[in-house]
């Protein structure tokens, strides 16, 4: 039986309707990101700009008939997010919106920093980054070397490199961690940054899989970060910095996992839909890999309903997030062998998807960083053995 509530499932087959337009696209993007710019006009990429803005700030406003879904919480993008990535996971990453930068500002933003943010989104298409990690340090927030100088008044003064940063190259405003000057490991804060500082450059990176999300390296080199751009201030101590930081990627692993398992499912559907009637051991095998997909949507929504009634429960997202990585993962690559020798030149849609699972499995940590904070976890006695 599902756990999905009505108005989450009616939102659901709503928004499956548009994976086929993002599908229409998604080899052209992958061959040029700035394809994007051409696709604004496309109901999925409406709904994302809009998606996880908090009601008043919505530019969209709800579709007919797809209930109340804001993507506000996890359990909904979750849902939604698979299936635009059914569509393409190239094009529902690089899209314009709040995206991670809405969850952190749902957790740690103050109302005057919503204003601020969701107001220059609704005034267009605009894309956000959310900058955490480095080129010689990776996404370890405990090593981090971008910093925030203290200039004394409140404000501070940001040096340092972001790497691996989604649309970064085409954001208007975005989120960077860095460390305080002169603290400990983990003095880490959030801060608002604008593309138009000075100070702020971002350019492209190459890459092979996800080429739509536009990977991107950020130079910070002296920007100034008045004092109301630092997120979480105006919380008590025990609910800014790393608390919140954690809760944030908390919330959004299972969005990852969902990510994996639009991408999986896409290429089980091709495999369903362009082999003709499969037989035998290759009708079971293909079986099987449905039902593997199946099995971790199951946890991704149960990790998904953990976050949401207790954001630091992280345990089960990051389950969530292997699982679905790695059944992405055995998917795209078990299903050019469905049509024989040279399938990934033949059908370039399979040879997308393989590697559109590989950049998956990268986003917010790798199957070895979830499987070690699970196994902290199941170590504690905080989660239950599955
Ligand atoms: C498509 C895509 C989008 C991204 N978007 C963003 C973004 O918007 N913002 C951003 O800041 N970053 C982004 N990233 C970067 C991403 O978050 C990091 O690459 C990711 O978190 C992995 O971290 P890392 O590079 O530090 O790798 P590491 O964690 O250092 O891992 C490197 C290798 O070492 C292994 N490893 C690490 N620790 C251990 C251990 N203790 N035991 C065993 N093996 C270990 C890993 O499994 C991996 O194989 C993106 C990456 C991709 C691919």
């Amino acid at each position: 039986m599902s756990i999905l509530p009505e108005p989450l499932r009616t939102a659901q087959r709503h928004v499956r309707r548009w994976a086929d337009e993002l599908r229409a696209g998604a080899l052209e993007l992958d061959r040029d990101p700035e394809a994007v710019h051409r696709s604004l006009d496309l109901p999925a990429v409406r709904f994302l700009a809009g998606h996880l803005t908090p009601p008043g700030w919505d530019r969209v406003g709800p579709e007919p008939g797809s209930g109340p879904a804001h993507g506000l919480a996890t359990l909904e993008r979750a849902v939604l997010c698979e299936e635009l990535a059914r569509g393409d996971a190239g094009m529902m990453l690089g899209a314009p919106g709040p995206s991670m930068t809405g969850v952190l500002l749902g957790v740690l933003g103050s109302p005057a920093q919503r204003e601020r943010v969701y107001g220059r989104l609704a005034e267009r298409p605009r894309w956000t980054c959310f900058a955490l990690t480095e080129p010689d340090r990776g996404s370890a927030i405990g090593e981090m070397t971008t910093t925030l100088t203290p200039l004394g008044d409140g404000s501070y003064r940001l040096d340092g490199e972001k790497r691996y940063v989604g649309n970064a190259a085409r954001a208007d405003l975005g989120v960077v961690f860095a460390r305080v000057a002169g603290t400990e490991r983990l003095g880490v804060l959030a801060v608002l940054v604008d593309a138009a500082d000075p100070g702020y450059r971002a350019e492209p990176l190459p890459t092979l899989g996800l080429r739509g999300v536009q990977l991107s390296r950020l130079v910070l080199d002296g920007v100034h970060v008045p004092a109301d751009r630092v997120l979480g201030a105006h919380l008590p101590p025990t609910r800014r910095g790393m608390w919140g930081i954690v809760s944030v990627f908390n919330r959004l692993r299972p969005t990852v996992a969902a990510v994996a398992l639009g991408i999986a499912r896409a290429a089980h559907d091709y495999v369903g839909e362009n082999r003709g009637e499969l037989r035998g051991a290759e009708r079971d095998a293909h079986e099987e890999l449905g039902r593997r997909i199946d099995a971790a949507r199951r946890l991704t929504h149960r990790a998904a309903l953990a976050v949401d009634r207790r954001p630091s429960d992280g345990y089960l997202a990051s389950a969530a997030k292997a699982r679905a990585c790695q059944v992405a993962e055995e998917v795209t690559l078990r299903a050019p062998g469905f049509f024989g020798p040279g399938a990934r030149l033949d059908h370039p849609l399979l040879d997308k998807l393989a590697r559109d699972a590989r950049g998956v499995e990268f986003m917010e940590g790798t199957r070895n960083v979830q499987k070690l904070n699970l196994f902290q976890g199941l170590h504690t006695g905080k989660v239950d053995r599955l």
